[in-house]
């Protein structure tokens, strides 16, 4: 998306975007909606990274996919458009990141997609009443489309309109709390993955100031002067050789959550104690590079449905995907195309719980007044404080509960296996799966190791 938005915006600018995936636009595993989890776990568009064994997990490992490829995970993910909160936003500003506040990224949500409103009566059976158009971005190059409603999505938005937790706000305005549907980046009209490299990059391919590497592994930034260092350039590995290229005006670093640190580390930005520990010289020292990694804490139960509702495991039968193909090629219907999901924000301290008084007690024992945070760095001790606040506002959502229709086999170490497809496993009438919630190195939690080093 950056390297389109400056081609664009910057002829008098040669660019060149590498990239250690290759180009997976004809790829029917991206194109189509419903096979997404086919693509995890295969090392050429997957980085297939996974955890050191986990202690606190009983020695679990912990699979962690990322996209590697042009469009990145938005190759492989699930495609669910979920709403961010202003509070969050806001919290990134109070770290010290100016211009990430929600009023300076507000404007950037809805430049990014083309809303699409459906019918009358698909908008009434998802429960649509709270999206105001003009609050939703309607000219963007990423599609934001609904599926057809399904039973799971109607039963869902009952549940939570009988609990009192409709969704009552914009999905745009920053204050999401209840159950609702959201939207997915599939094109309405092709139903095909809307994903960056499609989006964004496809329409820029031909002009004469980008140029793209692919299957290029980026190993470091290059400084002109160390003891006031500038990004000069890049050093890269391309079919098993290094490479060097200067940059006259900027390095932008785009690799993702882990991508990112891990170029910086190499590059000597980040904790001298560690860099020191792989012989790498510190050209700045920032002990933030590379911690306190927040990721997804997941817990999945599984229910049996009753025969006539269909959902994405119906495709273990070969007859079913035939007829689902056949469907998808003939017009795009069918469940192909459309692999939503209801989704709920909410607050998680309910204080007629009988468990509210527990949660306050953790909350203080981990977060609050009870626990040591002496030894902690400025910008942790600010985020728990941010998490503390979310956790006590009853007005903010601090959890997220979202329905899949399919199967989840959490307890298998491998994305791919735990939501395959072509399993044969049955399924135990309750699953439960967990991920690593803080993730640091410092307590030798999580050490990400790829499994393939070398792009493919
Ligand atoms: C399985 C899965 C499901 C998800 N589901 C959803 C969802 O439903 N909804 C949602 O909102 N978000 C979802 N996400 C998250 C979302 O896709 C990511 O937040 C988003 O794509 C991150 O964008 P990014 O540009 O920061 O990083 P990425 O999209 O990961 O892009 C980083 C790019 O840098 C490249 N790269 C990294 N290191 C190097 C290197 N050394 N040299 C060259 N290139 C390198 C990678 O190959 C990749 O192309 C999901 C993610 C995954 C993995």
């Amino acid at each position: 998306m950056l390297a389109t938005r400056l081609t664009e915006a910057r002829p008098d600018l040669q660019i060149l975007l590498l990239e250690a995936g290759g180009n997976h636009n004809e790829d029917p595993r991206v194109k189509i909606p419903a096979l997404f989890s086919q693509t995890w776990g295969d090392s050429t568009i997957d980085w297939n990274y996974r955890s050191v064994p986990q202690s606190e997990l009983d020695g679990k490992e912990i699979a962690l996919a990322r996209g590697k490829g042009l469009g990145g995970s938005s190759l492989i993910n699930y495609m669910a458009l979920v709403h961010p909160s202003k509070a969050g936003f806001d919290a990134w500003a109070e770290l010290g990141n100016t211009g990430w506040d929600w009023d300076s990224m507000a404007p950037y949500l809805r430049k990014f997609q083309t809303f699409h409103m459906p019918n009358e009566k698909a908008a009434d059976d998802l429960g649509l009443q709270n999206i105001n158009i003009q609050a939703q971005g309607v000219d963007g190059p990423v599609h934001a489309s609904y599926s057809e409603p399904h039973p799971m999505d109607v039963a869902w938005l009952t549940t939570f309109r009988k609990l009192g937790y409709a969704m009552q706000a914009d999905t745009m305005s920053g204050q999401n709390i209840g159950g609702y549907q959201v939207t997915s980046s599939i094109d309405p009209t092709t139903r095909e993955r809307s994903h960056s490299a499609m989006a964004f990059l496809e329409r820029v391919k031909t002009m004469s100031n980008l140029e793209v590497l692919t299957n290029v592994l980026v190993d470091k930034v290059l400084f002109a002067n160390q003891s006031r260092p500038r990004a000069s350039g890049i050093k890269f590995i391309y079919n098993g050789q290094e490479h060097t290229v200067s940059a006259s005006k900027e390095v932008i670093l785009c690799g993702g959550a882990l991508g990112t640190p891990a170029i910086l580390e190499r590059s000597g930005i980040g904790n001298t104690k560690l860099l020191q520990s792989l012989g790498i010289h510190t050209v700045v020292q920032n002990e933030n590079v590379g911690e306190n990694l927040q990721d997804h804490f997941m817990c999945a139960t599984s229910f049996e449905l009753n025969d006539d509702i269909e959902t994405i495991d119906c495709m273990r039968d070969p007859a079913y995907i035939e007829q689902a193909m056949a469907r998808y090629q003939h017009d795009r219907s069918g469940p192909l195309g459309e692999p939503s999901a209801s989704f709920a924000y909410m607050p998680l301290l309910d204080e007629d719980a009988p468990h509210a008084s527990k949660f306050q007690t953790l909350i203080d024992q981990y977060l609050g007044t009870t626990s040591d945070t002496s030894t902690m760095p400025e910008a942790q001790k600010t985020s728990l404080k941010f998490t503390k606040k979310v956790l006590e506002d009853k007005n903010e959502a601090s959890a997220n509960f979202c329905t899949v229709r399919m199967q989840a086999h959490l307890e298998h170490t491998d994305l791919g296996d735990a939501f395959a497809l072509n399993t044969t496993r049955q399924l135990p009438e309750h699953i439960h799966g967990s991920r690593s919630p803080t993730i640091t190195r410092k307590h030798t939690l999580y050490r990400i190791i790829p499994r393939s080093s070398s792009p493919n």
